[in-house]
């Protein structure tokens, strides 16, 4: 008799160890395709989700896609997040594939007003769809709206923690404000108006709402296209002009223009971080978005002569 009641207890221990163990893994899953949505998910759900980034860390994003196994543990997720149609150009393909069960979707650009680069030179010989600038994120007022977004996907999604995931938010949305106003104190400080930036074009947002100018002796967004020898001479020409002490690279990419341009000029190079992905060292120091614009904020104040 005692050692049924023993067994049952026995019993009832484990089964209530296992629901815990459930209940652990039940925590619905969410896929993000780039960092500032991984920021942003890890701050605003905390420990209610399970959050993937699609992207290893170390990857360059813009030759990025999916296998055919992603394509599935996207469908299995509960929420996947991707930046935009512009971005995310596979993610037509993608629509094709989601079954009925699949994941909430969230296009975490909805309500940007995604801007042009206007190139002259080559403008007419690629598809106008590809001139967008995709790198809205670097705008924190941009990433207001994709925190919003990505809030409005987590209640959907769960709504039970609805005030959880708000109250999340609206600290976020606040931290973002005051970013904002860094920069906006950066701009406004600043003696020189000129980026020297031998990488692809990421900081169309910031360039355009504040009117700086950004020069790179590369033309479009893509990091793989390879610059003209008369881009570099006048690139060159405009930093003796204006002793530009710094050139900027981006992130993820060897930067051999840079240093090339940095031999030939004195001038000092530094990373300008475009935040679409984190390296691994950078993944292990839990770097978050705003480190990584603070970080930048502090290399423009040396390079643009803030006082
Ligand atoms: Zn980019």
């Amino acid at each position: 008799m005692k050692k049924t009641i023993i067994t049952i207890l026995l019993t009832l221990i484990l089964l209530s160890g296992c629901s815990n163990i459930e209940a652990e893994s039940d925590k619905p899953n969410v896929i993000v395709t780039l960092f500032p949505q991984y920021d942003m998910v890890r701050a605003i759900a905390k420990d209610k989700v399970n959050l993937e980034l699609l992207l290893p860390a170390g990857v360059e994003p813009h030759s990025y896609e999916p296998t055919p196994n992603t394509i599935i543990r996207i469908n299995e997720s509960d929420l996947f997040v991707y930046t935009s149609d512009i971005m995310e150009t596979w993610i037509s393909n993608l629509f094709t594939e989601l079954n009925d069960q699949g994941p909430i979707v969230v296009n975490s650009s909805n309500g940007v007003e995604l801007i042009t680069h206007l190139e002259e030179e080559h403008s007419d010989e690629e598809d106008h769809d590809e001139e967008y600038d995709p790198h809205f994120w670097l705008d924190p007022l941009n990433a207001k709206i994709m925190a919003e977004n990505i809030t409005a996907g987590l209640i959907e999604m769960d709504p039970e923690n609805a005030d959880f995931y708000q109250a999340n938010a609206n600290i976020y949305l606040s931290e973002l404000d005051k970013l904002d106003q860094e920069f906006i104190d950066l701009f406004n400080r600043v003696k020189l108006n000129k980026i020297i930036y031998g990488g692809h074009f990421a900081f169309g947002y910031l360039s355009n709402r504040f009117n700086i100018e950004i020069l790179s002796p590369y033309t479009g967004y893509s990091p793989d296209a390879e610059p003209s020898v008369s881009s570099l001479a006048e690139l060159i020409n405009v930093m003796q002009e204006n002793q530009i002490k710094v050139i900027f690279y981006e992130e993820l990419v060897d930067p051999k223009i840079a240093r090339t341009i940095s031999e030939q000029t004195g001038a000092n190079i530094e990373v300008l971080h475009g935040a679409h992905n984190l390296s691994l060292e950078e993944m292990a120091q839990g770097l978050t978005y705003f480190d990584v614009m603070r970080s930048n904020i502090e290399k423009l104040k040396v390079a643009l002569n803030y006082e």
